[in-house]
């Protein structure tokens, strides 16, 4: 049972998948999946999570979770490999989340950067905020701790995530390690595993700001159809010195050659060749390294360099496209895998929360252990 290599990873359903998703997580998932390497997969739609900053709107989250539903199925997970599942639905995790409470400090969680900075976006820390917003949610300052819950309710080993999401794998490794040496070694310590490649780590926006955001506005979605996705790479932001074709261009912070580095493969070179062939000037490249030094020594124009982006980007996100029309006219059949999904993962969770319970001493009416509690408290009366 020790040995099992289990995943479980997921997203908040607050607004559709982008390409940033796809390059952190999502695309790492589906390479995992098919690799057969893993015993059990799960892959979680935090509702709840995402509950803990949209209080309000509820039918934001509820309309989500079918959005990022179809985005999962068309970038390729596959229900008879991996469980989807709905995590409110699965109570034991709430569960799980209340135990831990107990094991972690507020000064701890105070201390965690990826809670600081998303309070700060939110404006949560803005006393003058004229709404009864101020004021930073319990629920999201602990999503931390119901972040561990999630994890550890499956015994995962390994959680394919973004590099924001580092702080969140260690303090869940707190937490099973304070578990287990305070009741018994029920948990299992988990790894995070990043992607590969500097660019996917964290994908900035076609703003150029650092990280691209459901709630910055600078996202190219999965879903986007192919005109909407010339259009924002038409309007990306590139480097800003870079005036005249002549002009020697900047990569470093360049999202365009980003987007590349998250992208191009060899074969690309060959088949979409011809946006590098002008009226005025043609060239002919065979690496991303050959593209970089021309447009770093100049008369390499943002306009080839785009078009061939988006020939790139369209080798990615058509096949996905076209599998989510199909699954947009299934939706009975989404919910179902959703559902089935669910079932699976609350028979896991409320595995695991029996060890947890057990080891915490809260077990009372388990069988064997109330006859044993009758004969204990009996034997001290008598
Ligand atoms: P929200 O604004 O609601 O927090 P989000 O865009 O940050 O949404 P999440 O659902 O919080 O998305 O993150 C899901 C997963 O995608 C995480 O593993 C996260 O690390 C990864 N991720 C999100 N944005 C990026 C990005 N720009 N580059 C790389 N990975 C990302
Ligand atoms: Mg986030």
């Amino acid at each position: 049972m020790a040995d099992k290599k289990i995943i479980l990873t997921g997203d908040r359903p607050t607004g559709r998948l982008h390409i940033g998703h796809y390059v952190g997580s999502l695309r790492r998932r589906v390479e995992l999946q098919n690799s057969g390497k893993f015993d059990e997969i799960y892959i979680m739609i935090a509702d709840a999570q995402a509950l803990t900053d949209n209080a309000d709107n509820p039918e934001k989250v509820r309309q989500n979770i079918i959005e990022v539903a179809l985005d999962y199925l068309s970038a390729g997970l596959d229900p008879a490999k991996s469980h989807l599942f709905i995590q409110s639905q699965v109570s034991e995790l709430t569960e799980l989340t209340f135990f831990y409470n107990n094991l972690v400090t507020v000064q701890r969680l105070q201390r965690n950067p990826t809670v600081k900075a998303e309070i700060q976006m939110r404006g949560f820390n803005d006393d003058e905020s004229a709404d009864n917003k101020a004021g930073i949610p319990v629920g999201f300052f602990c999503y931390p701790i119901s972040q561990a819950a999630d994890i550890t309710a499956f015994k995962a080993t390994v959680v394919p995530v973004g590099e924001d999401q580092l702080p969140m794998i260690e303090q869940t490794r707190e937490i099973v390690r304070k578990f287990n040496s305070t009741y018994a070694p029920v948990l299992v310590e988990p790894t995070a595993l990043l992607p590969e490649d500097a660019a996917s780590l964290r994908l900035p926006g076609t703003d150029g700001r650092a990280k691209m955001s459901k709630s910055l506005g600078n996202c190219i979605y999965l879903s986007d159809d192919s005109e909407t996705v010339r259009e924002k790479i038409r309007g990306m932001y590139t480097d800003p010195g870079h005036l005249q074709v002549s002009d020697p261009g900047k990569v470093e912070g360049n999202p365009v050659f980003t987007y590349l580095d998250a992208f191009c493969k060899p074969g690309h070179f060959d088949r979409f060749g011809d946006c590098f062939v002008g009226k005025k000037v043609s060239f002919e490249f065979h690496s991303l390294d050959e593209v970089k030094a021309q447009y770093r020594a100049g008369g390499l124009g943002d306009v080839m360099v785009k078009n061939f982006l988006y020939a790139v980007l369209e080798d990615t996100l058509a096949p996905i496209r076209e599998r989510r029309h199909r699954f947009e006219q299934d939706i009975p059949y989404v919910y179902e895998v959703l559902r089935q999904g669910t079932l699976a993962a609350r028979e896991v969770a409320a595995r695991t929360l029996a060890e947890v319970k057990a080891a915490m001493k809260i077990n009372y009416f388990d069988p064997g252990v109330l006859d044993a509690l009758i004969a204990q408290q009996s034997d001290k009366y008598r």
